[in-house]
């Protein structure tokens, strides 16, 4: 099996399984039960920790190590600030996102039409931009995290005037809470008649969400995705919070970033990656999961060819060998070689996670035969 329950690795590594979900979540693993699947190459990560030697150089995959913080950030660029927004079902976050999708300077430069590629970004009058993710907030969250990494830097809380606090808001502010991300509020259906911007305002409070009307510091916008009304405040108000988490990254050196989605379309094999670091050109050689690709091009959300793409932007990347994951992380190989060195030894490390369920397996076949 390509995965493995936590219960069934905890039995083939010889551990009782309390002990061995401590062990998991001081191993940065959170929230982790039982019955949680990890996948083939997680789990042998694991099994590494309890000493089972991997019989492959581990020097195969040196080469696509994310590189190093900088020794001093705040001499690096400032970059667009990656925004996604979460809430309840029908509290309004498409129609949030198609509200700003449509003050993209790239959809006004191509007679509004924009494509779905999981992300776009929007160019404000300041000459700023900002970066909002179109994917599913759990999914863009939820994988990548598991690496340690967040793949947003902010998360706009969406919460209807109407209906206030509803079970999802309160799952998306678990989500923002365990990945360390701050919010944004964003009241919407302000247009409504029902609208009660103070109860949703003393929900939040209940809730543990310091908001600034109560001495908090989390910001609080007001916005109709209707009307438009309060939308020019809340990019105001992603700006501000950018500037305090002085968000920048390395533009040069190896790109470095992550898969939001992967499909496939008339023109091919297509990924949008979102990069986080260094800048993607036509021609790189990159590694995401165990597939790789030369980068044939790479599109905008309007889906015009680009030349690159900086950190804080997204594209949609073309020439992969084969799909890659969502929620994979993508790093830059120096050439094609180093590119498929790193592939090959992501697939042994994977076949050894395929072993160890087998063994977990077996173990659990023989236990219920007694
Ligand atoms: P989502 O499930 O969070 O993506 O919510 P949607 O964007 O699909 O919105 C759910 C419903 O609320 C739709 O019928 C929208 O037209 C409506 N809606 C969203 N924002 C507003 C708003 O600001 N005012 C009003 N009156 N209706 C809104
Ligand atoms: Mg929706």
């Amino acid at each position: 099996p390509e995965f493995i329950s936590v219960s069934n690795l905890a039995i083939a590594l010889g551990q009782k399984i309390d002990v061995f979900v401590r062990q998991l979540e001081e191993l940065g693993f959170e929230d982790v039960g039982k019955d949680n699947i990890l996948t083939g190459e997680t789990a042998a990560l694991v099994a590494q920790e309890y000493g089972f030697e991997p019989k492959v150089d581990a020097g195969e995959d040196e080469d696509l190590k994310p590189a190093p913080a900088s020794a001093d950030p705040s001499s690096l660029p400032l970059r667009p600030p990656v925004v996604t927004i979460m809430g309840h079902v029908d509290h309004g976050k498409t129609t949030l996102l198609d509200y700003l999708r449509k003050s993209s300077i790239v959809s006004q430069e191509h007679g509004g039409i924009t494509q779905h590629i999981g992300a776009f970004s929007v160019s404000l009058s300041s000459g700023k931009q900002i970066t909002f993710l179109d994917t599913p907030g759990h999914a863009a969250f939820l994988s990548m995290r598991q690496r340690g990494a967040n793949v947003t830097d902010m998360v706009i809380l969406v919460v209807a005037a109407d209906d206030s606090v509803m079970p999802q808001t309160l799952e998306a502010l678990k989500h923002a809470r365990a990945a360390k991300v701050p919010i944004i509020v964003a009241i919407n259906k302000i247009d409504r008649p029902e609208a009660n911007v103070d109860r949703v305002k003393s929900d939040l409070a209940t809730h543990g969400v310091e908001i600034e009307d109560y001495g908090g510091d989390v910001q609080v916008v007001c916005v109709s995705g209707k009307t438009g009304q309060g939308m020019d405040d809340l990019e105001e108000n992603i700006l501000l919070l950018s500037e305090m988490l002085d968000i920048r990254a390395e533009p040069d050196g190896m790109a470095e970033g992550w898969v939001l989605e992967s499909t496939i379309k008339p023109i091919g094999r297509v990924a949008t990656v979102l990069v986080k670091r260094g800048t993607l050109r036509a021609g790189d050689f990159i590694v995401a999961g165990r597939v790789h690709a030369k980068v044939r091009s790479l599109r905008n959300e309007a889906g015009v060819e680009v030349d690159e793409a900086p950190p804080g932007t997204a594209v949609e990347v073309l020439g992969w060998k084969e799909p890659p994951e969502a929620g994979d992380q993508v790093l830059q190989a120096p050439d094609e070689s180093k590119a498929k060195a790193a592939v090959r030894y992501r697939q042994e490390l994977k076949e050894r996670g395929e072993v160890i369920g087998q063994m977990a397996q077996q173990e659990q076949d023989r236990r219920e035969r007694e």
